[in-house]
């Protein structure tokens, strides 16, 4: 969606295909990072952005056994938003959408589900998509990949992934919230359990991690005994943990982090989690999806308005947002298996690491880990022109 309104901004002929009818899923990533508050400020939309409902974070702590640490802060962050934005995806793509229908370019076609691409002499060439009126043909001089972690695209031009692997599974559920609860964004850590509290003003967006593949054995345990190992981790909750039903309500996430060798072909380029699938962990899936289609504009729009972009000019995309790709997802796997494969593997109390502790004695070090989830490496800047302002 941020990729053709970007396109479409600068005046290429763009059609974005949606499966769904709608945007509306629940437990999808619902974080805005500053740096991408930074882009829809550059786009000269940020106070109109901010009238949606949505929560600012300015802080990050955590609870690892008895220890209440602080581990980020957002206040000093060099961007204009010195927050995470909290907002539910939906609302984020449909205020997207809002702007994108503005030029005469941009088209989007819901329920429309891409089931395969067109390849001609070894180029992609377009898409065959499934709609309820039948098969579509689509040709076009580009095809993006940019259909999620479980991309049908890439699939089907033979794109070979690396898998990085994740020791974990994350079971969502949603409690209420009440006016005397803490504000903040929390992760508790012990005897074998991780719980993460999302402020989400009414309500707790809470993550339930869990080791890779056991849904089905804590499902066995019955709802009765998940409600009390919630309990355990944040005691404050007991009293409204009814409000779990049944295993409807608890959303299954099944954690994956991998990334594309090649993020191109003649006619094809996949971005976003479709080039890389993002670990939880910092919430970050959105932000690099949406630099990775900044990016894209930056380096190929102009070339998209005279023709075709070569294949080395498709791979441009791909070195400019590897390193970022890697080195993110470098961080995740170490907390992945360092921490996280750590906590989950023992049934006794845990207590935090020296180097964790520091972050309570010394305000000055929560800014780093503000910049890497706030700001990430390499972020993108808005280099693209709007056809509206040349009239
Ligand atoms: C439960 C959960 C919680 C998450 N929490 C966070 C978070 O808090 N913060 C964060 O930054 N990230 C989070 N993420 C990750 C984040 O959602 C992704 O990294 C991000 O949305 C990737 O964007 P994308 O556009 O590449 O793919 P997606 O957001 O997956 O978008 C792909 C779109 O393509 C559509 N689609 C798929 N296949 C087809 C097809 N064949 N034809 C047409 N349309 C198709 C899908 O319906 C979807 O709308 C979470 C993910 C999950 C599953």
């Amino acid at each position: 969606m941020m990729l053709g309104f970007l396109l479409a901004r600068m005046g290429v002929d763009v059609v974005v295909l949606e499966k769904h009818a709608d945007f509306l899923r629940d437990f999808r990533g619902d974080t805005i990072h500053p740096s991408t508050l930074d882009l829809v400020y550059e786009l000269g939309l940020l106070d109109e952005f901010l009238k949606r409902p949505h929560q600012e974070i300015r802080e990050l702590s955590g609870q690892i056994g008895s220890d209440v640490l602080p581990l980020a802060d957002f206040t000093h962050l060099p961007t204009h938003c010195k927050f995470l934005a909290f907002m539910p995806q939906w609302d984020f793509l449909d205020f997207v959408k809002q702007h994108a229908q503005q030029y005469p370019g941009f088209r989007l076609l819901m329920n429309t589900e891409a089931i395969d691409v067109i390849e001609q002499n070894g180029a992609i060439v377009g898409v065959r998509a499934r709609t309820i009126d039948g098969e579509l043909q689509i040709r076009a001089a580009l095809v993006v990949g940019a259909d999620g972690r479980r991309s049908v695209i890439r699939e089907r031009a033979g794109l070979k992934v690396i898998d990085l692997g994740a020791p974990m599974d994350v079971m969502w559920m949603r409690v209420s919230r009440q006016a005397d609860d803490s504000t903040q964004t929390f992760g508790h850590f012990d005897r074998g359990r991780i719980l993460v509290l999302l402020n989400r003003d009414t309500y707790w967006q809470a993550a339930f991690v869990i080791p890779k593949g056991e849904a089905d054995r804590v499902r066995s345990r019955g709802l009765d005994a998940f409600r009390q190992e919630i309990a355990q981790l944040a005691p404050f909750l007991r009293n409204r943990l009814d409000e779990i039903r049944d295993w409807n309500d608890v959303n299954l996430l099944t954690v994956a982090v991998d990334r594309l060798a090649d993020w191109a072909r003649p006619g094809l380029l996949c971005i976003g989690d479709a080039a890389h699938a993002m670990s939880p962990i910092g919430g970050v899936g959105i932000n690099l999806a949406i630099q990775d289609a900044v990016a894209t504009a930056n380096l190929l729009g102009e070339k998209l308005l005279k023709g075709v972009p070569s294949v080395s000019e498709l791979r441009a995309v791909q070195r400019r947002r590897a390193f970022p790709t890697r080195a993110t997802q470098w961080v995740q796997v170490t907390i992945q298996n360092r921490i996280i494969r750590n906590v989950l593997g023992r049934d006794t109390p845990v207590s935090a690491p020296g180097p964790l502790k520091l972050l309570r004695h010394w305000p000055v070090l929560r800014r780093i880990p503000a910049r890497i989830i706030g700001v990430g490496v390499r972020p993108e800047h808005i280099r693209t022109p709007d056809i509206n302002s040349r009239r």
